[in-house]
């Protein structure tokens, strides 16, 4: 890795402009791990070159957070000083980055009940950022970085050092950082998804027919869903980038139109555990049965987190061609996976996916089928073998892929 430290500061560059497109006078909040201090210093560097007024890090440790979920005598209680700072970044409108490096296994073998107290925990202190942030009130960006551990999942067969480096790499591929000018790369790539986008909200279609083997599944869409691409604008009218890499095209589901059963197509890393061959059977929106060949004790905890856990909040459509697709990797992580392949998401849908949603109540987004929970968690259901059909209010039908690809 000879001009290693060099990609890593263009990186660092990358997630500041594109991705949280940082303005002077701003507030950031970077979470990242204990693993990725070069990163940080590289991110907090480029943060104040570009006119940031402080950069808060929140260190983040798997370690520490795996003892204290196994041995605390009180996983429920969230200190008021965290629940302060979470408020103040929200009151600030900071802007967040979250650099992601977990091994996807860090929690395996925690009793998932213990998993899951602290997660509500965590989740019910954090709710306003976290609506903050759904709502686009303010700029995020979520990142990757290459962990020892993570990448000895991804390459199991390579040694520490030679897996870290593969999945730099292929970080540093699936971001663009090879091309002359990335940000120019990304302006060009967020284009052609909204020019996707645009084709979808002009035909308004009230819902979606996924086939495939192992899939058949009627997606209500709602009333004035929108479908955005890639790059999103806050309230304040600022552009960022929610996640590097995308290449999704994305809207809400109505929550409560959705039947028939469909596959999922890759493992889900959730809450430390990896779950594994994922069949999903839907009535009027809800999740009736499921099985999963591993992690079916996780996945039957996710979906009982609450009533919206048992719907669906978010259809992504991915074409198989793309490049995190074609390297053929699984990444156990969300971010990539998810952007290898067509989705769904266990749980809450964005507001901002139907027009007038970010100033609707809760009540008002669940009555136009837009779904609440606690939890989004994305799954794949994409392959070269799907199909998927648009169909209009009259029932008539138009191809939007074929054999896993756009079909326009
Ligand atoms: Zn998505
Ligand atoms: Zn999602």
């Amino acid at each position: 890795m000879t001009n290693f430290s060099e990609q890593l500061a263009r990186y660092a560059d990358l997630i500041v402009t594109t991705g949280i497109n940082v303005k002077k006078g701003q507030t950031v909040v970077l979470s990242i791990g204990v693993d990725q201090v070069e990163l940080a210093h590289l991110i907090v560097k480029s943060a104040y070159l570009h006119g940031a007024k402080e950069v808060l890090v929140k260190w983040q440790d798997d370690k520490i957070t795996r003892l204290f979920i196994e041995n605390t005598t009180d996983l429920t209680t969230i200190r008021p000083s965290v629940i302060l700072e979470n408020d103040e970044i929200v009151a600030e409108k900071a802007s967040r980055i979250s650099v992601v490096s977990s091994n996807p296994a860090a929690f395996a073998g925690v009793d998932s009940q213990r998993i899951k107290a602290r997660q509500q925990a965590v989740m019910k202190a954090r709710q306003k950022v976290m609506q903050a942030t759904q709502n686009n009130d303010l700029s995020w960006t979520v990142v990757a970085a290459a962990s020892p551990e993570w990448a000895k999942v991804v390459f199991p067969a390579l040694s520490a050092e030679a897996a870290q480096e593969k999945l730099w790499q292929a970080i540093f591929n699936s971001v663009r950082l090879d091309a002359k000018e990335p940000n120019q790369a990304w302006e060009q790539h967020n284009d052609f998804l909204a020019q996707k986008a645009a084709w979808l909200n002009q035909y308004q279609f009230d819902a979606l027919h996924y086939q495939a083997p192992g899939t058949d599944l009627v997606i209500g869409l709602p009333k004035n869903h929108l479908w955005e691409g890639a790059g999103a604008v806050n309230s304040q009218g600022q552009s960022f980038m929610p996640n590097m890499p995308t290449e999704e095209v994305f809207t809400a589901p109505d929550a409560k139109r959705v039947d028939g059963f469909i596959r999922a197509t890759k493992p889900l890393s959730y809450a430390g555990t990896i779950i594994e061959g994922m069949t999903f059977q839907f009535k009027a929106g809800e999740i009736i049965s499921f099985t999963a060949e591993a992690g079916e004790a996780v996945l039957k905890d996710l979906i009982q987190t609450d009533e919206g856990a048992k719907r669906i909040g978010e259809v992504a459509l991915v074409p198989h061609s793309s490049p995190i697709s074609q390297s053929d990797l699984i990444f156990f992580n969300t971010l990539f996976d998810e952007n290898a392949s067509n989705h769904l998401a266990i749980g809450a849908a964005y507001s901002f996916s139907i027009k007038g949603g970010t100033e609707m109540s809760e009540a008002e987004l669940m009555a136009n089928g837009l779904n609440r929970s606690q939890v989004h968690v994305d799954f794949m259901v994409g392959s070269a073998e799907m199909s998927i059909d648009g169909i209009l209010e009259n029932g008539e039908r138009m191809p939007i892929f074929r054999n896993g690809e756009w079909a326009n």
